[in-house]
């Protein structure tokens, strides 16, 4: 069986004297695709951001490829290997695509090019300053800034936030082509069959804390509505 690569476990965190997160325990292998579900305000982004060392956890471990992260400083965590895509996508607006792209390039199998040829929408806006892109088109580049730091583990907090159902199919689409060639994916998104589709596991939040977790065809109609309300 393949490795862990990220492991949260007994995880608690505060925004100043407010207790967020209560115990939230997950895990992603290598090459898998874990989908973090939950209603709004559970804790997801909180969680997401408590791994990608911007904010400190209180208790509870976070270990990342063996290491564990309380240790490391956030851009030492990046550079360990967490490529986050953060909710409203957050592109340097005055930047062009281009500029955008290699501010976070570290070598490896992603470069400009290859980003490029995952959504070719980009190639023609190369020079065109990010602020003037649409919604799908600013998701795509913020995935590609992700992908150009050579990731081993690609988060993305609200995969398709906002966007019409054409561009959500082709974010879709491109998620599944990075999993099929094997990189290992954190995902949140509000639509559950989406992320059941692709996940092979599903983490849910409720109050701060894992209340359930198991592979995606375990995810009943009754669990949730139980857990999601749908
Ligand atoms: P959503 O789906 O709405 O993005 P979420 O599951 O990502 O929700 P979080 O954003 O992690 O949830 O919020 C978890 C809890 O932390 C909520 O009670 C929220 O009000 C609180 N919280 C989030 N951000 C802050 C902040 N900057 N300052 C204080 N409290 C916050």
């Amino acid at each position: 069986m393949a490795g862990t690569l990220l492991e949260v476990a007994g995880v608690t965190a505060f925004y100043d004297a407010s207790q967020a997160l209560f115990g939230v325990d997950l895990s992603v292998g290598e090459g898998e695709v874990v989908a973090l579900m939950g209603r709004n305000g559970m804790g997801k982004t909180t969680t997401i951001r408590t791994i990608c060392r911007m904010m400190p956890h209180r208790e509870g471990r976070i270990s990342f490829a063996g290491r564990d992260l309380a240790r490391l400083p956030s851009h030492q965590a990046a550079w360990l290997g967490l490529g986050l895509v953060p909710e409203g996508r957050r592109c340097f607006p005055t930047l062009t695509v281009h500029e955008n792209l290699i501010a976070a390039a570290r070598s490896g199998h992603w470069n400009a090019d290859r980003v490029v040829a995952l959504f070719p929408q980009l190639a023609d806006r190369r020079h065109q300053k990010a602020n003037t892109l649409s919604g799908g088109e600013q998701q795509m580049l913020a995935i590609g800034r992700a992908l150009m730091t050579n990731p081993r583990l690609l988060i993305l907090d609200e995969a398709t936030e906002g966007l019409g159902p054409l561009v959500r199919r082709e974010i879709w689409s491109v998620i599944a082509r990075l999993k099929e060639e094997g990189l290992s994916i954190l995902v949140v998104d509000k639509s559950i069959a989406a992320l059941a589709a692709i996940a092979e596991r599903c983490v849910i939040l409720e109050k701060g804390t894992t209340c359930w977790s198991g592979p995606s065809a375990d995810l009943t109609p009754a669990l949730t509505q139980r857990y999601l309300g749908v």
